[in-house]
């Protein structure tokens, strides 16, 4: 079987636990997580919620 991510041979024995991807990296692209790598939505989102949109703006200036 081929990886569904990058085309390589998996191999579907127990001993991979990132089946049926080859790697964890193929694992984590399928999951979007690798695409998003660097940016952290979570921090930008929880920042909006209890922040006003200007206060976010003066902040990022300052910085
Ligand atoms: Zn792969």
């Amino acid at each position: 079987m081929l990886c569904v991510i990058c085309k390589k041979p998996v191999d579907m024995s127990k001993q991979n636990r990132f089946r049926p991807f080859c790697s964890e990296r193929c694992q984590l692209v399928d999951l979007g997580t690798w695409a998003s790598g660097g940016y952290e939505p979570d921090d930008a989102g929880s920042a909006e919620d209890h922040e006003h949109p200007d206060d976010l703006k003066k902040r990022r200036t300052l910085h």
